[in-house]
């Protein structure tokens, strides 16, 4: 049976469950392909949106535009789906060394947005080994991400928008207005795919930068459940069913996207030494960042083939950057208006364009 549509997506991640909600919202017609891999970047995520970031605790790029705007779509969802997926959390920062401390303590009075001392830097002894004291960060938020994907899904099926299956390169039709692929036919395809993408044929030569990440989900019996994200060295992050998140390796060169061993003993000796409390590791989990090589991310259409286009290259950053350009693309599709030029990829007009 053959199905028109204006959108075809590829890949159900954060971006492609964003993409999605924003199309439904401007009642525009779409199917989205996604064969259900267990461990995509999205699945393994903590969750976590953080305004600041590095040993400097700059704050992040776009932060206050990102936050405002992921916070209302978050909040949308409840409408929509059942449920926000969304939690404020603060993150308490135990400085692992005195220069740690110190950097947190010049931030926060050159004025850096976001910061505070909590009231005893000690009061955490219970729970935690640590010398150095801590600073707190504000605004931070934790997306439920298993929650939210798996709702979307739930969604997609029972409007019958989603194809469970492997999208193959190879049979999609490209022309100037329309593509082909199976029985679809639609007017544009959008590649929500995340690392597939660094050997999509369309988009391949956008800067990638691959980047992988580790975690060990833990059982910690006997720790008091709070909307705190604890944080020295690695992170400690509530998960779901009472479990903790801990992770997480950021590497830029790895010979493959398994869960290793060598991660596993890393984690479990810095937890040991850091944690009052016994704990058992139940999961062990690794993914690949769809991150790229200037920070920024890859929206909108293919400059020469102008039936592609894509939204990915979120790296460390997808659930405040997801539902910001889900929404700036979808803006550009129904109304033209531009995509911000720093993330659109006819930044990569010339690269893209050569045979
Ligand atoms: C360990 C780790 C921790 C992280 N922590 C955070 C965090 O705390 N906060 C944060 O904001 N970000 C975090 N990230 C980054 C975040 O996970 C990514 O930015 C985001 O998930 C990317 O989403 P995506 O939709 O682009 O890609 P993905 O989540 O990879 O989704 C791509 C989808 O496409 C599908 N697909 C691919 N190829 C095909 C094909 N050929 N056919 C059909 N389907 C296909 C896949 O099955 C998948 O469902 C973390 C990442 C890792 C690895």
């Amino acid at each position: 049976m053959r199905r028109q549509v204006e959108i075809l997506i590829i890949g159900q991640g954060i971006c492609g469950s964003f993409l999605h909600l924003e199309l439904e919202k401007a009642g525009v017609s779409h199917i989205v392909i996604d064969e259900a891999l267990p461990f995509t970047a999205s699945r393994v995520a903590a969750g976590l949106i953080n305004p600041v970031t590095g040993r400097r605790l700059v704050t992040t790029w776009m932060i206050d535009q990102l936050l405002a705007f992921a916070v209302d779509a978050y909040q949308r969802l409840a409408g929509v789906l059942g449920s926000t997926f969304l939690e404020p959390v603060v993150v308490a920062d135990l400085f692992p060394t005195a220069q740690m401390r110190l950097a947190f303590l010049n931030r926060l009075e050159e004025g850096g947005p976001y910061l505070r001392l909590p009231a005893d830097e000690y009061d955490l002894l219970g729970r935690f080994h640590y010398t150095f004291g801590y600073g707190l960060i504000e605004s931070c938020y934790l997306v439920d991400l298993p929650g939210l994907l798996a709702a979307v899904r739930r969604q997609m099926k029972e409007q019958h928008l989603l194809w469970e299956e492997r999208f193959e390169a190879g049979e999609l039709e490209v022309a100037d207005t329309q593509i082909r692929y199976r029985d679809i036919e639609a007017r544009r395809i959008i590649f929500c795919d995340g690392v597939a993408s660094f050997s999509n044929p369309y988009f391949s030569r956008l800067p990638f930068a691959p980047n992988k990440g580790e975690a060990l989900i833990v059982e910690i019996p006997e720790f008091q459940r709070q909307r705190t994200v604890f944080k020295k060295g690695i992170s400690l992050v509530p998960w779901r069913d009472d479990l903790y998140w801990v992770g997480s390796s950021y590497e830029w060169s790895f010979e493959h996207a398994q869960p290793t061993e060598e991660f596993r003993q890393r984690t479990e000796a810095a937890l040991r030494e850091w944690l009052k409390q016994p704990f058992r590791t139940v999961e062990h989990l690794a993914s690949v960042r769809p991150a790229t090589l200037e920070r920024r991310p890859f929206v909108g259409f293919h400059p020469v083939h102008t039936a592609v286009g894509i939204l990915n290259g979120m790296g460390t950053k997808g659930c405040s950057l997801a539902p910001y350009f889900a929404h700036e693309l979808v803006r550009f599709i129904s109304t033209g208006s531009p995509i911000r030029v720093d993330a659109d990829v006819k930044r990569f007009t010339r690269v893209l364009s050569r045979h």
